[in-house]
């Protein structure tokens, strides 16, 4: 679908064409703005994937890589819990359905370096669709990263490395300055992506439209993804009611639950947790995910590292499957929950990458 981007700072409206993904103005997240209505189009390859959502994604000259159409399994051991298998993606993660918009627009803007920060599953999956795509990735990863992820990264996906002495919102700083003294593309928790994480949602909403939705947070991305997803679906008229959302953190780093639990500002806090994928001190859609939460009446859960490690062996146990830490947060958190004995769950396990 033909679209702008729009400043959620300022609310400055920027032409399809710009090619960076922070506003100028203010410095502020840009939002992919729709001019017209999206409609659910029909499966022509047959095969379940994100493009079966072009309509809903920006507009460009993408390759359509198989990405998407991940299971929905059913929990043995939770009733009506339903879990929505992110690592069946390429790179075991939810992220590749963002990276290949945001590669498609990289290439479509004539860049041939990107560039991105990363806790490990971002540049995993985004050095993968950039060489791939005969581009190379310049990958800024906090210093508590996992090797093993670090190594792929770098020995299969040929990206350059710099591991950063802090977490991941240092590595962002140095990502967003390289990306300006440079003429490399910025990608990561930005517009585009947020666009094909949506798809992760109408797939959940075209096989059942849960009571609960159980969403792992790292820079809320994917958090603030559910909420456009809903909007965008109830105005095509494709749902009426959609589930309570709930947000998970990792305990020893969960600024967005505390924020959101005592009704305070979104606050830094330095991450204490093995879950590296959700691992983010100031998660860089927080705010704009807390107003949504609020206005919806969201829950936020946070779980511990102990709990996700139950949850990771009772699913392998379960079901053979291994996923990363922070890809059972949702199932650490459903524990926790009140559910009726009639009320429907989808836990989103987001990856799978040890
Ligand atoms: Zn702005």
């Amino acid at each position: 679908m033909d679209y702008v981007l729009k400043c959620l700072g300022c609310g400055h409206v920027y032409k399809r064409s710009y090619d960076a993904q922070v506003c100028d103005r203010c410095g502020g997240l840009l939002e992919v703005a729709y001019k017209g209505n999206p409609k659910r189009l029909s499966n022509e390859s047959g095969r379940p994937s994100i493009w079966e959502y072009a309509d809903f994604l920006p507009k460009g000259e993408y390759k359509r890589w198989a990405v998407g159409g991940t299971r929905l399994l059913r929990s043995q051991d939770l009733g009506n819990v339903y879990m929505k298998m992110e690592l069946d993606n390429p790179t075991r993660s939810f992220k590749d359905r963002g990276s290949v918009i945001e590669i498609g627009k990289a290439k479509e803007y004539g860049f041939k370096r990107i560039v991105c920060a990363s806790t490990g599953n971002m540049a995993y999956s985004l050095s993968y669709y950039a060489k791939l795509a005969g581009m190379r990735a310049k990958v800024f990863i906090s210093g508590d990263a996992n090797p093993d992820k670090i190594r792929y990264i770098r020995d299969l996906h040929d990206a350059d490395i710099t591991r950063v002495n802090g977490d991941f919102n240092a590595a962002d700083r140095f990502a967003r300055r390289y990306a300006k003294s440079n003429d490399v593309f910025l990608t990561g928790d930005y517009c585009y992506r947020k666009e094909g994480q949506k798809t992760l949602v109408y797939e959940i909403f075209d096989r059942l439209i849960p009571d609960y939705l159980i969403v792992p947070v790292g820079n809320a991305t994917l958090l603030s993804a559910v909420f456009k997803a809903i909007r965008e679906y109830k105005a095509a008229g494709i749902i009426k009611r959609a589930p309570k959302v709930v947000a998970v953190e990792a305990k020893g780093c969960s600024p967005l639950v505390k924020a959101f639990n005592s009704n305070k500002e979104l606050r830094y806090e330095a991450p204490k947790t093995k879950a590296d994928a959700i691992a983010v001190g100031f998660p860089v859609y927080g705010n704009e995910a807390i107003n949504e939460m609020r206005s919806e009446g969201s829950l936020a859960i946070a779980v511990s590292d102990k709990e996700m490690g139950t949850e990771q062996k009772k699913l392998h146990d379960e079901q053979g499957i291994i996923a990363e830490l922070g890809g059972v947060a949702s199932l650490a958190a459903l524990r926790k929950m009140d559910m009726g004995s009639r009320e429907k769950a989808v836990a989103i396990i987001s990856g799978g990458n040890m």
